[in-house]
């Protein structure tokens, strides 16, 4: 019973939904980790986009321990402190009037998605109840969510999927006014598309959306479970754009490696979830929200923000450097500390096999898809580590040219 866990384990006692690497880290300071053996290793995956302050940031510690000392967990049958500060914070700071909160971004979508439903249920009928979504989107894997996402291969063999969802061409207007009409109750759309393999939409792309769900009163969702929470270099993504949803999901960064979600929406909107029509056990967790509002008031300052964008131009720099020596990459695309490095044709599908090189030579590195190497770090990752994590990639990458 009290044998030091191994990789094994995970075959022995887990269901085998993941396939996870060999290596089990056990401590992470900043942007480093070491594992059982003590290897040490640079954290360029962010526990995919999660990490915003690195690992056991003081100031999360800070507020997680204090939080602890306090009070865990009450029920929605009560309101608490934590939970409404990190609310107000998070209308204070962007277009909503008003916040549901729940534990995952699959949750927070799941929440987007009935209360779209429900709004137009109630304020047109049961007709209007057709959402519009796009291919290669990724939204969660609740059933509904992983319906709504577009990529087939993760709703496929689950029995009949929800109705009345279609899906459209990411950055293509076109392919929506096909499919948009009166029936329609929302658009459901990365700002830029994650799990997909990093690709921004165009400014007129997410014009074009709101333009098009104004016209037949149909409502925006824009699914920032991956670029918000200061991601992208802003808080909030559609900031950059300047294009307003009426409905926006957040997870991942949000709570800086504590499981937290929300949704924030405005008060037309907000109204029709009523007492009942929908909820969540741990939804406003006073240890989940006081960790998320510790983390917002720390990442929502202009220094954070921009050094978000400085460290986006060093690693897009290091990258193209790498790609001068060895031409392993088409396109190095992304916004803020969510980077993609698209494979060239020569190394088609080969983003995975720099993955386990990576983790040899003391980096952890993720992908998108299959063809684009993914990088999330840190958003304060120190300059040094990415200097040492970047001379890390070059070597695995060598590798990999070397075994071509
Ligand atoms: C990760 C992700 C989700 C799902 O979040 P979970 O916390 O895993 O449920 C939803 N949407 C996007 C864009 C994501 O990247």
């Amino acid at each position: 019973m009290s044998q030091t866990p191994t990789r094994a384990d995970f075959d022995r006692y887990m269901v085998p939904n993941y396939a996870p690497q060999k290596a089990i880290p056990v401590r992470g300071e900043g942007s480093r980790l070491w594992d059982q053996e003590g290897r040490e290793y640079i954290d360029f995956a962010g526990g995919i986009a999660v990490n915003s302050l690195g690992h056991c940031h003081p100031v999360l510690v800070e507020a997680l321990t204090a939080q602890a000392n306090r009070l865990w967990h009450l029920s929605n049958v009560y309101t608490n402190e934590p939970a409404l500060a990190l609310a107000r914070s998070l209308v204070e700071r962007t277009f909503a009037d008003k916040v549901y909160l729940c534990s995952s971004g699959g949750e927070a979508n799941e929440a987007a998605l009935k209360l779209a439903r429900r709004w137009a249920h109630d304020h047109h009928g049961e007709h209007k109840h057709r959402i519009v979504s796009f291919a290669q989107s990724f939204h969660g894997r609740t059933f509904f969510t992983v319906s709504v996402g577009g990529q087939p291969k993760y709703s496929a063999g689950f029995g009949p999927v929800p109705g009345g969802i279609v899906h459209g061409e990411f950055n293509d207007l076109d392919s929506v006014r096909d499919l948009i009409d009166d029936d329609t109750c929302a658009v459901m759309v990365e700002p830029m598309q994650g799990e997909g393999g990093i690709v921004p939409a165009t400014p007129e792309f997410l014009q074009g959306l709101r333009d098009l769900c104004d016209a037949h009163d149909a409502l925006l969702i824009f699914d920032e479970v991956q670029t918000g929470a200061g991601r992208t270099g802003s808080l909030f993504a559609y900031q950059q754009y300047g294009v307003t949803p009426d409905i926006l999901t957040s997870a991942k960064s949000l709570g800086g490696g504590f499981p937290v979600g929300a949704m924030l929406t405005t008060d037309a909107v907000a109204g029709v979830f009523t007492p009942g029509t929908h909820g969540s056990t741990y939804g406003g967790n006073p240890l989940a929200s006081a960790v998320a509002l510790a983390a917002v008031e720390f990442i929502d300052t202009p220094e954070v923000l921009a050094g978000v964008q400085q460290r986006h131009d060093l690693i897009r720099e290091h990258l193209e450097t790498i790609n001068r020596k060895h031409g392993v990459f088409r396109e190095i695309r992304g916004m803020g500390l969510l980077i993609g490095a698209e494979m060239a044709p020569g190394y088609a599908g080969r983003a995975k096999d720099i993955l386990p090189l990576a983790l040899e030579e003391g980096l952890m590195a993720l992908i998108a898809g299959p063809n684009v190497l993914r990088l999330a770090p840190s958003l304060v990752i120190p300059e040094a580590d990415i200097a040492e994590g970047m001379a890390r990639l070059e070597r695995a990458v060598a590798r990999l040219v070397a075994a071509q």
